[in-house]
């Protein structure tokens, strides 16, 4: 037993499904009380605008202001801190920039049609949004990467307007998140957060415009938020804390793993990080290097709680019991830490984001790999994923029949018609059926 206690739990264990869900299990989404504060917000923000979303943003991050133009940056602001970002800031930023924009490029549909003999035409025509709201987080720390990996699908895809919002804590602007703001083609950006700002977006103010979707990550405010005006606008999906999970054959260095781990477990208390092995050796190993190394992090006191509470070494017999266990919790993050991750890959079914190989730290996805780092989490990956170009792209459906093309499908439809008791349905269609 370490000083951390991180749970250890055997997947060979007659209990372990019942561990594994108490592991999982993550219900701070559905807490009454944020429910109750967020419908208040949504409210207010709905009936009174502007004033609601000044006061909340007064109340809750201290912006000290008496209107919402004070709480927009002008286009010039933002190019402002483009420009007067140290080199080697603007370098990464702008590397990272073009690797997650020529990833998003392929991800691009394409609208198509095909012409049946009778000259019959379908189709699907592929129309991006016309205004979409990315939600960056900001009430802890700030998040200049989320702006790129908000924006950039959107601008990808050709949405009309992409309108920003990210809470300013105290006033203070980051001039890294602006800076990212600038370069990646964001129309409007707002210094409001919360619910209060998921609101804004989705019902309109007087001086922030109604978007059709809101996407981004965001806290339980934020998320809460968003599910509940889903419906009024689109939303990309509902996140909870962020996981990690490695399976590792005991081949990559423990303190690797030990900081990966870390990594994930910095963003927050509640932030999930889970290793699974069939070497025993090996998981007691990492445990080493994570005490070794937790005095040594700037962010060990969040690290601390989060490995207390929700981190867990999971031993498996072989790396096939491991696949299925991953399959299983659904990841937002699958690190295949083994000798040979190609071959586990066609068994893995529900991730996120899996990386590959002993050198492929999940930060470099977190930054600039290219892939986007908003992914499905809390087992949603079983169903969803990551934010990508389609998000911003919607489809319709192209019908176009020939006389003869009508004439021939026309008693299809009247049959099913009139066996649902629709007669205007099947008149409809027997009306372009010719008559010889
Ligand atoms: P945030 O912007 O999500 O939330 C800050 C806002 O919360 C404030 O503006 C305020 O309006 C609201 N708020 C705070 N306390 C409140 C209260 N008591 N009542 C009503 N409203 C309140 O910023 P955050 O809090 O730092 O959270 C960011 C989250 O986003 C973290 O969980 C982080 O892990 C996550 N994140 C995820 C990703 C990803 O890609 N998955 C990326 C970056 C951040």
């Amino acid at each position: 037993m370490s000083e951390l206690n991180i749970q250890r739990l055997d997947a060979g264990a007659a209990d372990f499904e019942a561990s594994l869900q108490k592991l999982l299990a993550w219900e701070a989404v559905s807490d009454s009380g944020v429910n109750a504060t967020v419908d208040e917000i949504l409210g207010r923000v709905r009936t009174q605008g502007d004033a609601a979303v000044v006061e909340y943003s007064n109340r809750f991050d201290r912006v000290g202001v008496s209107s919402m133009a004070e709480l927009e940056i002008s286009r010039e602001r933002l190019e402002q801190a483009l420009e007067e970002l140290p080199q080697a800031q603007r370098s990464a930023l702008e590397e990272a920039a073009v690797r997650v924009r020529d990833y998003h490029e392929r991800q691009k549909s394409d609208s198509w049609s095909y012409t049946e003999a009778d000259g019959t035409m379908l189709g699907q025509k592929v129309t991006p949004m016309d205004r979409v709201g990315i939600y960056v987080p900001g009430g802890k720390a700030s998040y200049p990467s989320s702006v790129l990996m908000n924006a950039l699908p959107a601008k990808v895809a050709g949405v009309g307007e992409i309108i920003m919002v990210v809470p300013t804590p105290g006033g203070e602007l980051n001039e890294l998140v602006l800076a990212a703001a600038a370069l990646a083609g964001v129309d409007r950006v707002f210094c409001i957060g919360g619910a209060q700002a998921v609101a804004a977006l989705a019902y309109g103010t007087e001086t922030v415009p109604r978007v059709d979707k809101i996407v981004g990550p965001g806290n339980i405010y934020v998320a809460t938020a968003k599910r509940a005006v889903f419906g009024v606008v689109g939303i990309d999906m509902i996140a909870g804390p962020s996981e990690i999970l490695v399976l590792s054959d005991g081949s990559t260095d423990p303190d690797w793993i030990a900081m990966d781990l870390f990594s994930q477990a910095e963003h927050d208390e509640d932030a999930q990080s889970i290793l699974v092995s069939p070497d025993a050796d090996y998981l007691d190993r990492v445990e080493q290097s994570i005490l070794r190394l937790l005095p040594t992090m700037e962010r060990r006191g969040i690290i601390e709680v989060s490995l207390r509470n929700r981190a867990a070494f999971i031993h498996v017999k072989d790396m096939a019991q491991a696949v299925d266990v991953a399959n299983r919790i659904a990841p937002e993050h699958l690190e295949l830490a083994v000798e040979n991750p190609q071959a586990l890959v066609p068994d893995i079914r529900h991730a996120g984001a899996i990386f590959m190989g002993h050198y492929t730290a999940e930060a470099l996805g977190d930054y600039c790999a290219g892939p986007n780092h908003v992914l499905p989490t809390s087992g949603t990956a079983r169903f969803s994923s990551p934010l990508g170009v389609y998000d911003f792209q919607k489809r319709s459906s192209l019908i176009q029949f020939s006389a003869d093309g009508a004439s021939k499908l026309g008693p299809v439809a009247s049959i099913l018609a009139r066996g649902e008791g629709l007669t205007a349905h099947a008149r409809s269609a027997e009306y372009r059926i010719k008559q010889d």
